[in-house]
């Protein structure tokens, strides 16, 4: 069996049917394995060190991963048939990022949250400038929060939300305590 994408559900899949006695190999068109749970979540969310822990266990039962490779690009359908493959599980998720559709939006500067885990968590921090807005409950959240930190050097980060403050789930229990020295502000309904 092929796998492709090595995100939970790609993983998931693969461990099961490892466990089921196959040999299933995993193709990852980014350098790492993991998913949105390594290029997504952030580190203070999702520790590395659990994940990848996780991810070794899942090799140790039979499951090969190849990263860097992606179908399309490394790999087709047809090559993945004729090299042997019976069939192909696509988990190649959501990553896409939806625009709100904002006059502005494709401005520079202004960047989507996924793009911009992505190419934080890659190693690729993109450059931010001392002021940083960002949106959203979940997304927004997660950018927003002042510890991490991919946003090392910003002063201020306003986080706009359709939702109310105590209902971002990234700060449960409570108000983020920004760092010292940075503003940090949720805008957004009262309740
Ligand atoms: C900031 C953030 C916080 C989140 N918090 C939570 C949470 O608290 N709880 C929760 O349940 N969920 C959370 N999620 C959502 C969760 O991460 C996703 O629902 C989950 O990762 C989806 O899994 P997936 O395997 O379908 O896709 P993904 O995790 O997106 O994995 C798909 C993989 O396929 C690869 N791929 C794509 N195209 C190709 C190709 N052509 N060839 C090879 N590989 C390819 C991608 O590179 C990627 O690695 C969060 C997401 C984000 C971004």
């Amino acid at each position: 069996m092929a796998v492709i994408g090595s995100g939970p559900a790609g993983l998931t899949a693969a461990s099961d049917l490892a466990r089921r006695g196959f040999r299933p190999t995993v193709f990852e068109a980014l350098p790492v394995a993991g998913g949105m749970l390594a290029a997504g979540i952030p580190a203070f969310r999702m520790p590395r060190a659990a994940l990848e822990a996780d991810i070794a266990a899942i090799v140790a039962s039979g499951v090969e991963i190849r990263t860097g490779t992606a179908l399309g690009r490394d790999v087709t359908l047809d090559a993945l048939f004729a090299d042997g493959y019976e069939a192909v599980f696509l988990a190649t998720g959501a990553g896409k990022p939806v625009s709100p559709g904002l006059p502005g939006e494709d401005a520079d500067g202004v960047i989507a949250s996924l793009e911009f885990f992505r190419r934080v968590n890659l190693g690729e921090a993109p450059a931010l400038g001392k002021g940083r807005r960002s949106g959203g409950r979940r997304t927004g959240g997660h950018r927003g929060r002042p510890h991490g930190d991919p946003a090392e050097g910003v002063l201020q980060v306003i986080v706009f939300s359709r939702f109310a403050k105590n209902a971002l789930p990234a700060f449960p229990g409570g108000s983020p305590r920004p760092r010292r020295g940075r503003r940090f502000q949720v805008r957004g309904p009262s309740r």
